[in-house]
């Protein structure tokens, strides 16, 4: 599986409305969510409009190539893997990600979207899975959490994570849950930040409370080493 550089991806063609600012284009592994472990194709989206302090993606906060629909829908095609994730940056601060989703799911493939939960969710196609970020405390962005969005999500589908970076943020989260009623309703996903808190420290603290969320690790970051970008 190759990386994709903003530098190796197609030339426009042919100019559709709403043209998509791409960061990279490439096919994994899914290192996150339920979906783990499976290949995935992944659409990095340029721009965020967040800074979060543990953000593993800032080469994506401004990097990026102009490329029309039907380009990004030819170079997913070519990796011959039917689910794609569409993330970022923050994918919903582009007008144009609308009609990429509706494009992808119309070629049959299932789209999950990450998002940071700072944007509404209402426009996003509800066969779209949605992975929605609660940003906690350590991540200097918790103002920005658009608690609205629980009630445009759908239950049984979506998922919502939480990256932990210290106690702190394991109790906000635990309290977001017990506020919102979160429990049973959707996939619960709890995240180590990365280089911050020790994993261990986060399993026990979730088996300690019998929490009923799920813990995860970023798969791709032990796979490859934290530089690489395309993965
Ligand atoms: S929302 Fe995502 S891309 Fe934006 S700063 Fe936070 S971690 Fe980085």
């Amino acid at each position: 599986m190759t990386a994709e550089h903003p530098s190796t991806v197609s030339p426009m063609t042919t100019t559709t409305a709403n043209p998509l600012k791409i960061n990279e284009i490439y096919l994994s592994v899914q290192g996150e969510s339920t979906w783990a472990g499976l290949p995935c194709i992944f659409i990095r989206l340029t721009g965020c409009s967040l800074r979060c302090t543990w953000c593993d993606t800032a080469y994506a906060f401004y990097e990026g190539v102009d490329q029309a629909l039907d380009t990004v829908l030819d170079k997913v095609a070519s990796f011959g893997v039917k689910l794609v994730e569409i993330t970022g940056g923050e994918p919903l601060e582009q007008e144009g990600v609308y009609a990429l989703m509706e494009a992808l799911l119309g070629r049959g493939y299932q789209v999950l979207l990450e998002t940071s939960g700072a944007v509404d969710v209402a426009r996003v196609p509800k066969p779209v899975v949605k992975i929605v970020d609660v940003k906690c405390p350590g991540s200097g962005e918790e103002a920005r959490n658009q608690w609205a969005n629980f009630e445009k999500m759908v239950p049984h589908q979506d998922e919502l994570k939480f990256v932990i970076k210290d106690r702190e943020d394991y109790h906000y989260a635990k309290g977001v849950i017990e506020k919102h009623a979160l429990a049973g309703k959707f996939t619960l996903l709890f995240s180590s930040a990365f280089e911050h808190l020790n994993p261990s420290d986060l399993a026990e603290w979730i088996t300690v409370d019998r929490l009923p969320v799920r813990f995860q690790l970023q798969m791709h970051k032990y796979i490859w080493p934290t530089d690489t970008k395309g993965r």
